[in-house]
């Protein structure tokens, strides 16, 4: 079935939505098998938070915003769900904040790399990271353990979507500024973030650039500050009871 076979009034239309373009995804060779869990995974957590953008998560991607725009150098993280979800959409957040694109993938192949790669360039990206993979995260196995040493391996700060917690905690260790965009709160990746983003990726990047456009005037000191006022744990917690209570927070 394709997007356009489910009728807008079915009032689970977005999340049906976001299946079909994963499971479009796995038939690409752009998606894994694991991301098909990992999307179920996402959806129960945004069934729980309301399936909207809580004013914690909307606060969080207004500071990862900032973030981007006073980094020497952002890197955004795609795996296969951003790719197949966001494509378009991540494509824009990096040519309005000026970060780079960089494939990085759990279960790693060079066609998966390639065909994600490939995807990104038909949504308009002009450079698309990931191929090289000549340098390496330490303390983790070797497969997951690559990146480019111009891109993620140089980068100060990453945005790293849907990220697994092994990956997330050995490059929070590398002293790189990391922005978490995870619907569980409770996940590891979340945990470690500097920006733990407690929204669905479909939400959060249009977000964000958003956030980015209305912010790319502002001075770096003014920016600095919203950065410094920013408490990674109380998004974490108002996130948390936001699913306990059904309360926006
Ligand atoms: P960790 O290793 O960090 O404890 P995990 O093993 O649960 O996490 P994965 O299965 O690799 O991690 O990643 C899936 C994560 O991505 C889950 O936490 C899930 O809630 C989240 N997720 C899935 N789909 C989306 C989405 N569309 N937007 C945001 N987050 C999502």
């Amino acid at each position: 079935m394709s997007d356009v076979d489910v009728p807008e009034s079915h009032p689970r239309y977005e999340s049906l939505l976001t299946r079909h373009r994963i499971e479009d995804g796995v038939e690409k060779g752009i998606t894994s098998q694991q991301g098909l869990i990992a999307q179920g995974r996402g959806e129960a957590f945004d069934y729980l938070l309301g399936e909207r953008t809580i004013e914690s998560a909307d606060r969080a991607e207004r500071v990862a915003a900032a973030h981007l725009l006073v980094a020497d150098h952002s890197v955004i993280s795609v795996n296969g769900n951003v790719a197949a979800l966001v494509p378009g959409e991540i494509v824009e957040l990096a040519e309005v904040t000026g970060a780079d694109l960089e494939v990085n993938l759990f279960n790693r192949t060079e066609e998966r790399i390639e065909a994600i790669a490939e995807h990104l360039r038909e949504h308009g990206a002009s450079e698309v990271k990931g191929m090289a993979a000549d340098a390496r995260i330490p303390g983790l196995d070797h497969e997951r353990a690559k990146v480019d040493a111009d891109g993620i391996g140089d980068a100060d700060t990453v945005v790293v979507p849907l990220e697994d917690g092994d990956r997330a905690e050995a490059l929070g260790e590398m002293g790189k500024t990391e922005i978490v965009i995870d619907l569980n709160p409770l996940s590891r990746s979340a945990q470690v973030a500097a920006v733990p983003i407690v929204d669905n990726v479909l939400r959060a990047v249009p977000n964000m650039t958003e956030h980015a456009q209305s912010l790319r005037d502002r001075s770096t000191g003014e920016l600095q500050e919203m950065i410094d006022e920013f408490d990674p744990d109380e998004t974490l917690a108002a996130a948390e009871e936001a699913i306990r209570t059904g309360e926006v927070a």
